[in-house]
């Protein structure tokens, strides 16, 4: 790519599925691709909680956008936070590089933690969403174990207790994750520790968990979880979190040095600053094509985006998978309009609904009905979320990695690095 290129610029913000899948599919078009992101890596958000329990390293998690694109001559990758984009002006500017003008723009920000204005929350919790999140966590749980392992007091304060705030995938596959990690992992670990004494407790503020699995699935959830001595306590709302209290919003207060947020999500604030009138979540909504009303050279993919399901005629769910297919559809439909193409409007393919628990357990509930739940289930999760990989390397080596952990379920990541 020259500066005087004279061919159409495509600029993709962000690297996530959505990102990612847009350039995948402007590979071989007669265009200029630029993809901008905060950090350097893509994330595969479904697996951060193996990274917080240490069952993956960050290498695991996080896959150097460079190394995906590295062979697509007509790409390249900047490192940079999106501060504004021009809608008018086509153009989007940034936190230390140079404004950059577009042709097209496929905009796939993805979303971002939402405390619903929880007191506390925005300065303890440890949300679950991004890679620093899941370092951040995995560290804080090390901490508290190495710190109640030189001051047994400290378990009665609830310095090993986990509070997860969310009864939906990431709250679920979290607090699964954590206890199996403590009664796994940390009971051999710490032997000075009782660890029977520390709770993990996963908070709902809706009747019950999972509420879009059948009933069945629901049941087998609660029953893995506590088998995997998770308390579970529906109905109820955290009010407020301090760095070793959480407190219900029936006033009753709970001891615990962590309270792991996997409740909610809204669209990242640069959308606010857009003008458009956005829909629930902060999302953008968007017509067929998935492009933006009166602006037809706009896509909005993935999370940040507020997509119709052309079946049911209901807003699709923010998914690996909608945003990957979002993306291509995006990145496939500009390159046709370069070719000049004829295009067609976007139709999700549905994979099913799916969740883990735990090791060797998950529930799936297929389009039709038909529904799995155990191995079976956490395979058929492992085949589709292959799937959201980018590359034949990288699921090659996601097979590699996801084996090794689930057959040894060896924790090689419980170590923290810091100070000197
Ligand atoms: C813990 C967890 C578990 C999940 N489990 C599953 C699962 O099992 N199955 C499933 O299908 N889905 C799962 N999801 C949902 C799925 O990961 C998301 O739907 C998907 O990642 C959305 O993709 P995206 O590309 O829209 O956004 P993201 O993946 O969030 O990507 C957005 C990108 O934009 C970048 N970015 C954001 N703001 C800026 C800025 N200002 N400047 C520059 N760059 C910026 C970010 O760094 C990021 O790389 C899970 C999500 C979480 C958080």
């Amino acid at each position: 790519m020259t500066a005087a290129s004279t061919r159409p610029r495509v600029l993709v913000l962000g690297g996530g599925f959505a990102g990612v899948g847009a350039a995948q599919k402007l590979k071989d078009a007669d265009a200029d691709v630029v993809l901008v992101d905060r950090h350097d890596y893509h994330t595969f958000q479904p697996l951060l909680y193996q990274l917080a329990t240490g069952l993956l390293e960050t290498t695991g998690v996080g896959h150097s956008l460079r190394d995906l694109l590295a062979r697509h001559e007509n790409t390249i990758i900047h490192k940079a936070r999106v501060t504004s984009v021009d809608l008018d002006a086509r153009t989007v500017g940034f936190e230390g590089l140079a404004p950059i003008s577009y042709d097209y723009l496929v905009f796939a920000l993805g979303a971002e933690v939402n405390f619903f204005g929880t007191a506390g929350a925005a300065e303890h919790a440890y949300p679950m969403y991004t890679l620093p999140h899941a370092v951040r966590l995995k560290n804080h749980l090390l901490e508290r174990w190495e710190s109640a392992d030189r001051d047994p007091e400290l378990v009665a304060d609830g310095a090993l207790n986990v509070v997860v705030v969310g009864g939906g995938p990431t709250g679920v596959e979290t607090a699964g994750a954590i206890a199996e990690l403590y009664r796994g992992n940390f009971a051999k670990d710490y032997r000075d520790v009782v660890e029977a004494d520390a709770r993990v407790t996963l908070v709902e503020a809706g009747s019950e968990l999972f509420p879009m699995f059948k009933p069945k699935l629901r049941e087998y959830t609660a029953k893995a979880l506590a088998e995997r001595t998770v308390e579970v306590r529906t109905g109820t709302a955290v009010a407020s979190v301090s760095p070793t209290r959480v407190t219900l919003a029936s006033g009753e207060e709970l001891r615990a040095h962590t309270l792991v947020w996997g409740a909610g999500l809204q669209g990242s604030p640069l959308v606010q600053s857009l003008g458009l009138e956005l829909q629930r979540g902060n999302r953008i909504g968007v017509g067929p094509e998935l492009t933006l009303a009166g602006h037809p050279e706009v896509y909005v993919v993935g999370d940040i985006a507020a997509i119709t399901d052309t079946k049911s005629g209901g807003p699709l769910p923010q998914l690996g998978s909608v945003a990957l297919q979002s993306g291509e559809h995006a990145g496939e439909t500009i390159a046709r309009m370069i070719a000049g193409k004829t295009t067609k409007p976007f139709t999700y393919r549905d994979k099913g609904t799916m969740a883990t628990i735990g090791r060797g357990a998950a529930v799936v509930q297929m389009l039709g009905g038909r529904t799995m739940t155990g191995l079976k289930a956490q395979l058929a999760w492992g085949t589709v979320h292959l799937a959201l990989l980018p590359t034949n390397e990288d699921r090659a080596k996601a097979v590699v990695d996801w084996a090794g952990a689930a057959m040894t379920h060896q924790r090689v990541g419980r170590i923290t690095v810091d100070g000197e």
